[in-house]
């Protein structure tokens, strides 16, 4: 029998983590079940308790259950406590621990598969929910010059930034005339057709900065208002892929090659 595993959320009928986790799995020559389960929204807990019961090794949690998930965890990484959220749980070593690997998926995409370093550079990351609150301790861990959290409720963007020390807190219409090397779309705004309300693309962004926007698989407002003003600017896809890895390599204890896959799901 294959060692059993899932992504939980709801809903969960749109997730590539099934697609992707088969094609590490084929890569890795290992034999794996890995399923979607859509948990009602008051039953998290019970949907992964039975879950373990039949024999589930681990499981990605996505929207909007990462909370539940790092409360439901016995015990949590580092990662995970900094973030207050997790996206992966381990359920086959004895009581359930859990990780956030979206941090660290955002940071491989942007300075591996991307080559943007992000020591020393002026970092924006605009948003502050689960995503936002999921990359920034990695984005601080990584040595920009300069991070701001903005947002468009801003009292939210000040809690989240007073968390981490050198990190600033505000709304758009607070971020003037400042130039950015990095900034990075942590809000859902591109899923409704919506840009946030940033100011002028050609003040906002610094010569051979970068744009990322972490929704994936369209073309968002930002990533068009980014390209309109000639700045680099890439989708989430990357960072979809390499949270996964991460999420595989802590549960079978081998890193996946992300190449392959990342091309194969960009042409779709
Ligand atoms: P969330 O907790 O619901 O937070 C949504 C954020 O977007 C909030 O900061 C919200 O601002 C802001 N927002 C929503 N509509 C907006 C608009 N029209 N204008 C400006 N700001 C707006 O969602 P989340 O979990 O952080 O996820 C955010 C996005 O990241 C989602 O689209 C998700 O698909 C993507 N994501 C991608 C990956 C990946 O691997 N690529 C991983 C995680 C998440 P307010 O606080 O003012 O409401």
């Amino acid at each position: 029998m294959p060692d059993r595993y899932a992504v939980i959320g709801n809903p969960v009928a749109h997730s590539k983590s099934p697609w992707i986790h088969a094609q590490f799995a084929r890569a890795c020559a290992l034999d794996i079940e890995y399923t979607r389960i859509e948990a009602p929204l008051d039953a998290f807990s019970a949907t992964v308790d039975a879950f373990r019961a039949a024999a589930g090794r681990g499981a990605n949690v996505t929207l909007p259950f990462k909370q539940e998930a790092f409360i439901y965890c016995a015990s949590v990484s580092e990662r995970a406590r900094e973030a207050r959220a997790v996206n992966t749980l381990v359920l086959d070593r004895g009581e359930p621990w859990g990780d956030n690997t979206d941090g660290v998926g955002l940071l491989r995409d942007l300075e591996s598969n991307l080559r943007f370093e992000l020591r020393g550079r002026r970092v924006l990351l605009m948003g502050a929910g689960g995503a936002a609150q999921a990359v920034l301790p990695a984005l601080c861990a990584a040595g920009p010059a300069r991070l701001i959290v903005a947002n468009r409720t801003s009292d939210k963007a000040r809690t989240l930034a007073a968390r981490f020390e050198g990190t600033t807190g505000c709304g758009y219409e607070d971020l003037g005339g400042d130039a950015f090397d990095l900034v990075v779309n942590a809000t859902s705004a591109g899923l409704v057709g919506e840009l946030p309300a940033l100011p002028s693309a050609q003040v906002l962004f610094a010569p051979g900065a970068f744009a990322y926007d972490m929704v994936y698989g369209r073309d968002t407002p930002f990533l068009s208002y980014a390209r309109a003003a000639g700045v680099r600017a890439s989708d989430g896809a990357g960072m979809l892929v390499e949270q996964a890895a991460e999420s595989f390599l802590v549960w079978r204890g081998v890193r996946p090659d992300t190449r392959a896959v990342l091309a194969a799901l960009r042409k779709g």
